[in-house]
Order: structure tokens, then sequence, then C-alpha cells
């Protein structure tokens, strides 16, 4: 069997598509002049004023902005401060549009965590240059920051991103004492898959798979990552027990569904997925590894009652010996 016979629906590693600029200008006029020089090229968004740009970066960041110094209000330094302050906004890529070009005035641009700066009167071919210079650069690294993430066999996201973001999203719940859920998938019996096709339609089995369970995912919080060989992990944030068990028992059928043959199994004659649930709620000063260790025994339990099944349930506050 060869990967272009199954169903694979992960979206392409940093998927192409029109850079976002963003210009910055109390001066609807520099806004305008500056929107004809890019208008064809880029999609240019526009704000005048520092805490408009602010709201626009928050919502949905631009690659690349263009930003007045002198403006009413947060000046173009200030606003930079603060979008480098804030996780969300700090990779953006500032160049400053400066009215002098005295060394001090360049000075306060690069301390306020410009990576460049033009002064004006503007010229439209530096402008340009310049600006598609930087753009470059930022596709280049988003595209690593993706690599880096990415499982290279199955195209979901990798260990080290899980690691990333199971902290981000257990300090969240910590704050907001919501719950979250963790969901452990582990392939029935892959090793006589291998042992019966070979290792390279194993592969192309565990492609199916991460697609199959990464089309159940519902919400854009929730994340799907290959934990390590032929077991998954998905994180489900303010996601409750059994809406974590409803998600579990969605993938488990998913990949049942794929209907691919795996002779020699007990469960079927397809492949199919073991899968352990757990759910934490009100974190005090428990340690990630609780709700980890649990979907782990959760996993464990669903493979010693037969496998192609869900166990799970919540965590206890201290873990459990069963
Ligand atoms: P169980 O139902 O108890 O999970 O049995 P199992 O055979 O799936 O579990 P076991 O841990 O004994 O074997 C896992 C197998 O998965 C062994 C390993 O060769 C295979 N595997 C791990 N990563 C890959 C991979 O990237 N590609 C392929 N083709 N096989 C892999
Ligand atoms: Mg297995
Ligand atoms: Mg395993």
């Amino acid at each position: 069997m060869t990967s272009s016979e199954l169903a694979i629906d992960i979206p392409p590693v940093a998927a192409p598509r029109r850079p976002r600029l963003l210009v910055v200008d109390d001066q609807a006029a520099n806004i305008h002049a500056v929107h004809q020089i890019f208008a064809g090229t880029y999609q240019v968004l526009m704000a005048t004023s520092g805490e408009q740009a602010i709201a626009l970066c928050m919502k949905s960041p631009p690659d690349l902005i263009l930003l007045d110094v002198a403006m009413p209000g947060i000046d173009g330094l200030e606003t930079c401060r603060r979008l480098k302050h804030m996780e969300a906004t700090r990779d953006i890529p500032v160049i400053f549009v400066t009215g002098g070009s005295r060394a001090d005035e360049e000075n306060v641009c690069w301390e306020a965590g410009g990576i460049d700066f033009i002064s004006k009167p503007i010229n439209p071919l530096t402008l340009k240059n310049r600006v598609r210079a930087h753009l470059q650069l930022k596709q280049q690294a988003d595209t690593l920051r993706e690599m880096a993430f990415r499982d290279g066999l199955t195209g979901v996201f990798n260990r080290r991103y899980f690691d990333e973001r199971y902290q981000t999203e257990w300090r969240r719940a910590q704050r907001s004492g919501g719950p979250l859920s963790l969901i452990m998938i582990d392939v029935d019996h892959f090793k006589r898959y291998n042992d019966h096709y070979g290792h390279q339609a194993g592969d192309d089995c565990l492609r199916a798979v991460a697609s199959a369970l990464n089309g159940e995912l519902n919400r854009p919080a929730d994340l799907l990552a290959r934990y390590g060989g032929e077991e998954f992990v998905c994180i489900l944030p303010e996601t409750g027990i059994e809406g974590a068990r409803l998600e579990a028992e969605r993938m488990r059928q998913a990949v049942e569904q794929l209907a691919l043959p795996h002779a020699g199994v007990e469960t079927g004659a397809r492949v199919t997925v073991s899968v352990g649930v757990a759910c934490i709620a009100g974190i005090a000063d428990e340690a990630p590894a609780l709700l980890l260790s649990w979907a782990d025994q959760q996993l464990y339990r669903a493979k010693q009652s037969g496998r192609n099944r869900v166990s799970g349930g919540i965590a206890p506050s201290t873990p459990m010996q069963d």
C-alpha cells in the first residue's frame, strides 16, 4: 500500500500566502502613498494610531509593520516597545519611518526594538527593497519555526511542540481553574503490522492514522502531536471529561473506519487504536506530569481490556496506582 492510496489530509508546512504589511501613520496621505507602492504585491493593512495598530496586531498579526515615529497619542517608539513586550506580537518585525536621521534619532529606534528604519522623505525604491528583504527574512524564519514543530513522517505537531504547548495550557488551566484534558492514542499490535506488511507500509499506515485523528479535531485550540513511535497525544484545553471521552471515541472510530487491513490480529483484522483519556480541573500545585501519567495508565487499561477501546476518567489529586 502506498501513501497515495490513503486519505491524507494534513495541511502542508507553511502554505504560501500573500504577506501582510501593516502601515501605521497618523497622516492619511502618507498611508495612501505607501499603499500605492505595495497594494499590488502585498496585503496592506492600515492604522492611524499606535493604539489601533496594537489592537490590530493582537487580533491578527501582520508579517511586517511600517511604523511612523511621530504620532499623537502613543508615538511609534512606545507602540513598538509595547508590541515587543507581548508574547503574541513580539516577533513581528518593525521598520520605523523617521522624520530625521541624526544618530540619536536612529539610536532610539534600535532601542525600542526596531529591525530597521527609513527616513522621510521616503525614496520609494529604497522602501520597496527594504520591505521585500525583511519580509523574505520573516517568511524564512516562519518556515523554519513551523518545520521545527512538525513531525517529519506524519505532518502533525511533534513532541517538542507538544511539550511546549502542554506547559502553556497547564499554566492557563491553573490560572482559570477550568478543566484540561489529554488523550493518548496508541496503534494496536503495530509491531505485527510492520512484521507482516513491512516498515514502509507501516510508515504509510502511521500517516493515515495521523490524518484520521487530526480530522477529528474540532476547536482551534485542540492539538494533536506524535508523542513517539506509534503513539499520539491530543491536548483539549477547556474540555471536561465527558467532552474528552466523546472526542476520544470519535478518534477511535475514525481509525477503525479507515478499514486498513491488519492480518492476524484479534481486533477485527483492521488497524485500530487504543485510547486513554484523562481530565483535571481546578489545578492547585500538582505537577503537569500527573495528567500525562494518568492518561498513560488509562491507555494501558484500554490495552489490557481488549484494545480498540477508550478508557478514561478524572485525574485523582495524587497519581493512582493500579
Ligand atoms: P500494542 O498493541 O500493545 O501497542 O502493541 P504494539 O506492537 O503496537 O506495541 P510495541 O510497543 O511492542 O511496538 C510498537 C512498534 O511500532 C514497534 C516499532 O517498530 C513500531 N514503530 C515505531 N515507530 C515507527 C515508525 O516510525 N514507523 C514504523 N513503520 N514503525 C514504527
Ligand atoms: Mg502499539
Ligand atoms: Mg506503543
